[in-house]
């Protein structure tokens, strides 16, 4: 069968290039493993879809490959076009939830967002075929063979590879794209779960599972440094929130060496000095009644007892040294960590296909005439707040893009 350009994956970004693909013309088949496609979008943000950030900080982004391509990329399409796209296009309005400046459908569901995608692509004229899955990509002649599971080859003129990165493989991704880029030659930066909760084998702060509050944290290991400040939640194994999964990383990435991550929690929006101010003799007050103004009680009696101090002293007994123990325990307490959740649980993958080998306008393999590669087997992700989806949605635009450009100049 001939057909001009196959897009490998029904997901945020393979969508996203069918579109854009079959837009000025050409003649698109969307090739995907699961029987609907997009199930990552259904699962994100809670069932609700963090579509996008409210506002984007590009230097947030975590990548490997030099910044100005990831900027490049980015830029390609601005935020402002992208939010125009889903209210005008695929007929989504959008909302922005303001303590968390992300933006969801006004609707709240996650399935509007994916089947708006599906259904745009079938008005453009993409041909979707689901339970397809692709088990080998090469070039044939001027042209590209692509072989399914139980299922008859294909040719194309021109290859958009959308196929994610190896985080929750339950929704259809297996790394099967990496391994596709590899054969073919490009490099693949070391992958590893991101946005993933952390573990504490024994939990030190088992009892406290349930308890979520605003936190600052910090996790330095070698040559690698991340601050988030965001919601924290106790875990029954550990921990978990958007800041604990936005530093995650530097945790992961630490685990083979030598030295494993140090992770500090700054528990309250108090420094130093407000916390030296607070523990001033006031008073009959106790040490939990000044800690346990501001922090939830339970957390309050952990965080005094892992600084040694005896919770019911009244805070004119307090000696300096306790009272700087505490401080620093409230400022920069010490997390105790011994693993993560790893791939099963992560929201994306880091590392994967090194931008410096993609053209940043179209996304075109600059070792493969043809071969187009978007979304999160790209080496860059980005925090928890709607920037993985901006990932995904401006690198499966580009690549849509230059696909057609491609096979459209050849006629
Ligand atoms: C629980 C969870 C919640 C999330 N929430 C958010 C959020 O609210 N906001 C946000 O910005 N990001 C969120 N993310 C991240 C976001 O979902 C991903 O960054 C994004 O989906 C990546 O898009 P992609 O198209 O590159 O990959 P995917 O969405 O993983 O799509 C890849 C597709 O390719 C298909 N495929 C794979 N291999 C083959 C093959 N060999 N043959 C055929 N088909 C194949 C898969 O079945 C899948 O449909 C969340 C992730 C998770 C796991």
């Amino acid at each position: 069968m001939a057909t001009r350009i196959v897009v490998i994956g029904a997901g945020a970004a393979g969508l996203m290039a069918a579109i854009w693909a079959a837009s000025p013309g050409a003649d698109v088949v969307l090739l995907e493993r699961t029987r609907d496609g997009g199930r990552k979008i259904l699962i994100s943000g809670g069932g609700r879809c963090n579509i996008l950030p409210a506002r984007m900080d590009e230097s947030r982004f975590v990548s490997e490959s030099p910044s100005h391509l990831l900027r490049k990329i980015l830029r390609s399409w601005p935020l402002r076009q992208q939010i125009a796209f889903f209210e005008e296009e695929v007929g989504i309005p959008l909302v922005e939830e303001a303590e968390s400046a992300k933006l969801f459908p006004v609707s709240s569901r996650a399935r509007d967002v994916r089947d708006g995608l599906l259904t745009l692509a079938r008005r453009r004229g993409v041909r979707i075929l689901t339970e397809s899955t692709v088990v080998g990509l090469s070039p044939s002649a001027h042209r590209w063979r692509i072989d399914r599971q139980d299922d008859e080859m294909m040719e194309a003129d021109a290859v958009v590879v959308a196929t994610g990165g190896l985080s929750v493989p339950a929704t259809g991704s297996d790394g099967s794209g990496l391994r596709f880029a590899a054969q073919l030659g490009h490099s693949i930066r070391s992958t590893y779960p991101a946005l993933t909760p952390l573990t504490a084998t024994p939990s030190p702060f088992a009892d406290l599972a349930g308890i979520s509050l605003p936190v600052t944290v910090t996790a330095r290991a070698e040559g690698m440094t991340a601050t988030a400040t965001g919601g924290f939640l106790f875990t029954h194994t550990g921990y978990s929130g958007p800041a604990v999964l936005d530093i995650s990383h530097v945790a992961v990435r630490s685990r083979p060496t030598a030295s494993p991550a140090r992770i500090v929690v700054r528990w309250t929006d108090r420094d130093d000095e407000a916390w030296m101010a607070a523990l001033r003799p006031s008073g009959a007050r106790t040490v939990l009644g000044a800690v346990g103004a501001v922090l939830p009680d339970r957390l309050a009696r952990a965080l005094i007892a892992a600084a040694g101090v005896d919770r019911t002293r009244s805070l004119a007994h307090l000696t300096r040294d306790e009272r700087r123990r505490l401080t620093d325990t409230l400022v920069r307490g010490v997390l105790p960590w011994t693993g993560d959740e790893g791939y099963r649980k992560a929201e994306v993958t880091g590392g994967g296909v090194c931008l410096s080998e993609i053209d940043p306008r179209t996304m075109e393999s600059r070792a493969r005439p043809g071969l187009f590669l978007c979304g999160e087997l790209l080496d860059a992700f980005g925090p928890i707040g709607g920037y993985n989806f901006a990932w995904a949605w401006a690198t499966g635009r580009a690549a849509g893009a230059g696909a057609a450009k491609r096979v459209l100049s050849r006629d």
